[in-house]
């Protein structure tokens, strides 16, 4: 972790260091990610990532990675391999840990089969439906199933012939017999098996029923030994049929803690509809740049320092809340600002000719590589009499309090020299087309040995040196700050923000980016934070912008760790 990260302890810290004080679990610490491969990794999972493999580390303890792959029907092998990056991507050190909830299927029939003979479930014939209009409400306690007091020798036929795959789909559920007049409604007889007949990503068809999530979970957690299952807040109210399954079968009892997921302002956390925005091709697939996943903010230069910074920033508590993306934002800043290589880049590119500047004559510039580290050095930048300079530094008619080139206006270019506009030409429709210019020879490096001043420096490439981009700049995926507010017969799709992407083909660099390997990040001057995107070859260099320099943080830096009530 880096000196400016703020540590404050937490409520989970705390529990922790409560049951190694009382040896709970003899003085072990073991955690688990469970994330089910239906889609890929996002950033609310990163902040489940940094507190499992966080605390596990801390207290000289492990983290399992374990696939939650009980659901046959929407899991698939390609989201495997995507999270299994992407945990290693954000420094999760899982070792060879690897286990899968399949893994454990034929084990946790067998505890069904214990629990049937210790006449804790039976087999039920109700449709999932009668299941649902049987359970009761939150005043109202529910009805026992007429299949609930069936034998145990009756009860271990049927479930023998469900996995037989003698009934089809949805015709019989087992069901752990709790109390269906218990005020938690998950304590209400839930169904612990359903009948499917669907290929496993893993088991093929070996299994034709398969274990719910509340019946799985826990014990997989029980067989791996861990320690403490710290989980979001969703499933506080499942935490006590949790217990009940380790203790009926008495098995290792992990302690389940809760804490508040992630939700980020102008940004959509909801696997399902990120899985429809990729395949509505909303966004060009899971890594898109604009995406909240992992992989799509890698795409986009963050890195894994950055979001670790941010997650520790977050707190851990017991109340949902937004948290600003401007926050998540910062905190790439701040890494991106140590550590990323300035260079000059021009995204909407304005000829200037330096007309007393000798035809052919190329000089080299020294150019400051990271103001932040003296480190990492200086670069030679080549000058000559044709430079590109950004549309927007030039004004022929300039407004009040615009201190940029203007006809007779001197400025600074960056490492170079002073430069005065003289003139401009104009294409037919009347548009500036070229700006001509004298320089002051003994200007050289941006300082004029009489002292004299100027109002603003800009950025500049050479235009027979420059290497062509794409450039694609980005905001926000979605324009309201929670993209799910929409009206009666709008969907959350109808929030998308139209001008999110903004593709730059046109953009000039200077040549010592050449050759940067996938990835490479730079400071583009007065640009922003921009990285090598992966579609990027010698010839078609393509760069995305992964934030820019500074912007609404301002607004919110009075306020406490950037979180808004809800
Ligand atoms: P979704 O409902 O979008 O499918 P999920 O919670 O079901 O998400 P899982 O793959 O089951 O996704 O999640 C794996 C782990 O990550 C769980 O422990 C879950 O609690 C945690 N997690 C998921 N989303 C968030 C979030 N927004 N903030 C913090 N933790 C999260
Ligand atoms: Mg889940």
């Amino acid at each position: 972790m880096t000196p400016t990260t703020p540590v404050a302890s937490h409520f989970i810290r705390d529990i922790i260091l409560e049951d190694l004080k009382t040896n709970k679990f003899g003085g072990r610490v073991c955690t688990r990610f469970p994330p089910e491969p239906n889609g890929y990794l996002h950033v609310g999972h990163a902040k489940a990532i940094h507190l499992d493999f966080g605390l596990a580390k801390e207290f000289g303890g492990q983290c399992n990675l374990r696939f939650d792959d009980t659901n046959p029907s929407k899991e698939e092998t390609e989201y495997v391999e995507g999270i299994i990056e992407d945990v290693k991507w954000l420094g999760g050190d899982f070792g060879d840990r690897i286990f899968y909830a399949s893994e454990y299927f034929g084990q946790l029939y067998e505890w069904a089969v214990q629990l049937i003979r210790a006449g804790k479930a039976y087999v039920c014939d109700l449709t999932a439906d009668q299941v649902r209009e049987q359970r009761g409400t939150l005043t109202e306690p529910g009805q026992e199933s007429p299949y609930r007091n069936r034998s145990v020798e009756e009860n271990l036929n049927l479930l023998e012939r469900m996995r037989a795959g003698e009934f089809p789909d949805g015709a019989r559920t087992v069901r752990a017999k709790i109390d269906m007049a218990s005020k938690n409604l998950n304590l209400r007889d839930p169904v612990m098996y359903r009948i499917l007949h669907a290929e496993h990503h893993r088991t093929g068809t070996q299994w034709c029923i398969y274990p719910m999530y509340d019946y799985a979970h826990g014990q997989s957690d029980s067989i791996e030994g861990i320690t403490h299952s710290i989980c979001t807040l969703e499933f506080e109210d499942h935490r006590p049929l949790y217990d009940w399954f380790v203790e009926q079968l008495g098995i290792h009892h992990p302690q389940q803690i809760e804490f508040d997921r992630l939700n980020l302002t102008y940004t959509m956390m909801s696997k399902r509809k990120l899985l429809k925005l990729v395949q509505e091709k909303y966004v060009n697939g899971w890594d898109d740049p604009r995406m909240p996943t992992i992989s799509g903010m890698r795409r986009r230069g963050y890195t894994p320092e950055a979001l670790r910074n941010f997650c520790s920033r977050l707190g851990v508590s017991k109340t949902n809340g937004i948290t600003e993306l401007s926050l998540l934002e910062y905190c790439v800043r701040e890494d991106l600002n140590r550590r990323a290589l300035r260079v000059m880049g021009v995204l909407h590119p304005l000829r200037v000719v330096i007309d007393n500047y000798s035809d052919g004559l190329v000089e080299e510039m020294e150019a400051i590589n990271n103001p932040e580290d003296p480190g990492d050095g200086a670069r030679n930048v080549p000058f000559s009499k044709v430079l590109y300079i950004e549309q927007d530094d030039f004004r022929e008619d300039p407004p009040k309090q615009f201190y940029r080139l203007s006809p007779g206006r001197e400025v600074r270019l960056r490492y170079g020299y002073f430069i005065t506009c003289t003139s401009v030409t104009k294409n037919p429709k009347g548009e500036v087309v070229e700006v001509h210019c004298t320089y002051d020879p003994e200007t050289r490096g941006g300082n004029a040995p009489d002292g004299r001043k100027v109002k603003s420096t800009i950025h500049w490439v050479s235009a027979d040196h420059a290497l062509n981009a794409e450039v694609r700049l980005y905001e926000t995926l979605f324009t309201k700050e929670d993209p799910d507010d929409v009206e009666e017969g709008h969907e959350f799709t109808d929030n998308l923000n139209p001008r999110s992407a903004e593709i730059l083909t046109g953009a000039k660099l200077e040549p010592s980016v050449a050759n940067s390997p996938l990835g490479t990040r730079y400071q583009f001057e007065r640009l922003g934070y921009f990285c090598v995107d992966r579609e990027s070859t010698p010839l078609n260099l393509v760069f995305n912008r992964t934030v820019t320099l500074k912007d609404a943080w301002a607004k919110i830096e009075n306020k406490t760790p950037g979180k808004k009530p809800k």
